[in-house]
């Protein structure tokens, strides 16, 4: 998964277990491989095909419990249902994982209905397999939102029509980080139609952190028109590292300046994209979360 020390769609984590396998590009800079290694003195020893999966302790697994039965306090402070992202230091349906623990994580997922569980993959085509049978997500699991993660045109193309076959109150993708155009428009089956008829949501942010790419503001433009013209909630999380400026010289030399924002002083490095587009690296912080001087924190409706 990208850095996540904040996650700005969800209330809460749970790591129901730890390790995983890379298997996209989106996993190129994965923080939690990272933080595995840093935990292990420098080998991730729960990464990789073969590496044993750590499951977390039942202490760790009582958490939602806890969250469950505070949910009346938490709605009258906050005025939503809590949102539980379901495993940012592994993925649910890693099929290296043993079947009996993510048994056990639907029990738990239907013994707390008063939470949201966000089950996001990069994996979705193991979803189907993996998923508790049948899946009632009507009755019995009205509570779990399926995501997947998609970075790219390719990925769109060869994983929103697993999404689609799958049933869930909630389908969402989390378009992080973002490497290239999407247009909906061109994945087998997905159409504005398909949109409307599902309760989906998107969420869009560029990467950060060390080897951070850059991502294009227009790739994010365009996906939140698409979002826009289908009725469907956009929320987008954070440029990343990078951000659109223009390098221009003064009398200090080499200033920054970003539309919007004050003027940098230091030397950023550049990244040119062929449109003429110039992205300069200012860091996370500094990049924020405004896109043409607008939050987005579109959410879907809970039930
Ligand atoms: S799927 Fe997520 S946790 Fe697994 S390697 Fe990729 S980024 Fe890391």
């Amino acid at each position: 998964m990208s850095e996540n020390t904040k996650i700005e769609w969800a209330d809460h984590t749970l790591n129901p277990w730890e390790g995983c396998t890379k298997v996209g590009p989106g996993c190129d800079h994965c923080y939690a491989e990272a933080r595995n290694a840093r935990c292990a003195g420098g080998t991730a020893v729960n990464w990789g095909p073969g590496a044993p999966r750590r499951r977390t302790s039942a202490a760790n697994w009582r958490k939602p419990l806890a969250w469950n039965a505070a949910h009346a306090e938490f709605y009258a402070a906050h005025g939503h249902r809590q949102r539980v992202f379901c495993a940012s230091l592994a993925d649910v349906f890693d099929n290296e994982v043993d079947p009996a623990w993510r048994e056990d994580l639907f029990r738990l997922i239907e013994a707390t209905p008063n939470l949201d569980w966000l089950l996001l993959t990069k994996r979705i085509g193991n979803a189907g397999n993996m998923l508790p049978v049948p899946f009632d997500f009507d009755r019995l699991y009205p509570n779990v939102w399926l995501g997947a993660t998609i970075t790219s045109q390719a990925e769109a193309n060869r994983d929103i029509p697993k999404l689609l076959q799958l049933d869930a109150r909630v389908k969402f993708l989390s378009m992080e980080p973002l490497l290239g155009p999407v247009d909906f428009a061109k994945v087998p089956g997905f159409n504005q139609i398909g949109l409307y008829l599902g309760n989906w949501w998107v969420i869009v942010g560029g990467e950060s952190g060390a080897g951070a790419r850059p991502m294009h503001p227009e790739w994010v433009r365009s996906i939140r028109d698409q979002c826009r013209n289908a009725g469907v909630p956009f929320l987008f999380k954070q440029h990343g590292e990078w951000l659109a400026a223009k390098p221009e010289r003064s009398v200090l030399g080499k200033v920054l300046v970003v539309e919007g924002a004050a003027p940098f002083t230091d030397r950023p490095k550049w990244h040119h994209f062929e449109d003429g587009t110039h992205m300069a690296r200012v860091g996370k912080r500094a990049a924020g979360r405004l896109l043409d001087g607008l939050e987005h924190n579109g959410f879907p409706e809970a039930k």
